[in-house]
């Protein structure tokens, strides 16, 4: 009889508490069948081989839901504390640092670190993740001890880098083709080594981070020009075109401003296209610097750059153009041999919700920056009827 009941249900108990809440478990043990064969179940081991199972079933649901509140989030920052949340009330670890390159083709690396649920300044300086790189790429698992680092990184002055923030655990943030960062685990608070589960936790729970991050960055990259890191043309108008949309339900002003290199081509023919391109990114810097949070510096092709300023009248985009321009012609570009200053012309539209088409809105601001050109270059002109 006994055998038979152990028999006909294992399987059964097995599925099915693979996907049944605690509930039907305890439903389960009340069963009066179950009941009068406890005992014999519990000898069996089929008791506690239920209570492991569920344990497990219950960490995967854990990680399943960490997960989906991760990829949940399309900002990279809130996507980061998301995690953190959910490892910190886990694992406890003293420390989490998210390391990634800001863009594509540069070396350029931001850090994020965090105790104990809070932003912390972690003193970090990495130059390069190249090395990380070289040695990621052949690197079989998704996480390594950072003693074992220390040990098989042939590079090991970059390894030793990292040693400031005392990781324990590395992640790379590895695509197929390259790494787009790090994340580094730092040791279990009170200097408690971790246990088996906590480890797997870490390793399954920071791979799907690590690919959540990887699509952030994609996305990021994908609406930013290559060589600058400002928006594109294609985010530039959409922005514009979502702008217009919410001045039609709200009254006020946005503008438009549009900027050109002046006689760039010349600047090219003398230092050559490397120096022009250097000469522009540090435009872009400073165009970046110089606009509130909640403005759109864009690269809109070659030596144009243009800027969305949101709620903002022609007297203060006006102000905008001229810190910009003053701020342009005083640069002082690094370079081989001493680099001739540019300076820049500008153009300025201001628009209201009567204006329906945002080719319209760029080609006033085009104008204007034309006029500009006309007057004699460096200087700005705001758009007027005729
Ligand atoms: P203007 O004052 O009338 O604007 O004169 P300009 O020489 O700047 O204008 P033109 O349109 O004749 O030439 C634009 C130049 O900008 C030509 C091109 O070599 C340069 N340029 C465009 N894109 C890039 C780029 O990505 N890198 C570099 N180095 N130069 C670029
Ligand atoms: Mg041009
Ligand atoms: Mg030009």
């Amino acid at each position: 009889m006994n055998n038979i009941i152990y028999n006909n249900k294992k399987s059964d108990i097995i599925e099915t508490s693979k996907v049944e809440s605690v509930a039907k478990y305890q439903d389960f043990l009340s069963n009066p069948h179950i009941h009068e064969n406890l005992t014999f179940l519990q000898e069996l081991g089929v008791i506690s081989y239920i209570d492991s199972l569920n344990a497990t079933i219950r960490d995967y649901q854990d990680l399943f839901s960490s997960v989906l509140s991760i990829f949940r989030h399309t900002v990279l920052d809130v996507l980061l504390e998301t995690a953190v949340f959910h490892v910190t009330n886990r694992i406890n670890p003293t420390s989490i640092v998210v390391l990634w390159k800001s863009f594509q083709n540069k070396d350029e690396i931001t850090i994020k670190g965090y105790r104990h649920y809070k932003l912390m300044d972690t003193g970090l300086h990495i130059e390069s993740i190249t090395p990380f790189e070289t040695f990621f790429k052949q690197y079989p698992k998704c996480m390594i001890t950072y003693k074992d680092l220390l040990s098989q990184m042939n590079n090991l002055g970059a390894a030793e880098e990292l040693c400031m923030v005392e990781p324990e655990l590395i992640i790379p943030i590895l695509s197929p083709s390259s790494l787009y960062g790090l994340i580094l685990v730092g040791g279990k608070i009170g200097n408690i080594a971790y246990n088996d589960m906590e480890l797997i936790f870490i390793e399954h729970f920071m791979y799907f981070v690590s690919l959540a991050i990887q699509n952030q960055l994609n996305y990021d990259h994908s609406l930013r020009d290559v060589k600058t890191g400002l928006y594109n043309y294609g985010f530039f108008m959409t922005r514009l075109t979502e702008e217009l949309a919410r001045m039609k339900r709200n009254e006020y002003v946005s503008s438009v401003i549009v900027i050109d290199v002046d006689f760039f081509k010349k600047f090219n023919d003398t230092y050559g296209h490397v120096a022009g391109d250097r000469v522009l990114e540090h435009i872009a810097a400073l165009i970046k610097q110089g606009v509130r949070l909640e403005d759109v510096p864009a690269r809109f092709g070659g030596e144009e750059f243009t800027v969305l300023l949101p709620d903002t009248d022609s007297q203060n985009a006006w102000g905008v153009a001229e810190r910009l321009r003053k701020g342009i012609a005083g640069l002082v570009v690094p370079w081989e041999v001493p680099l001739a200053s540019v300076t820049i012309s500008l153009g300025i539209f201001t628009f209201d919700n009567s204006n329906d088409s945002i080719i319209e809105i760029v080609d006033r601001a085009d104008k204007a920056l034309y006029k500009s050109k006309e007057r004699g270059r460096n200087c700005t002109t705001i758009w007027e009827p005729n």
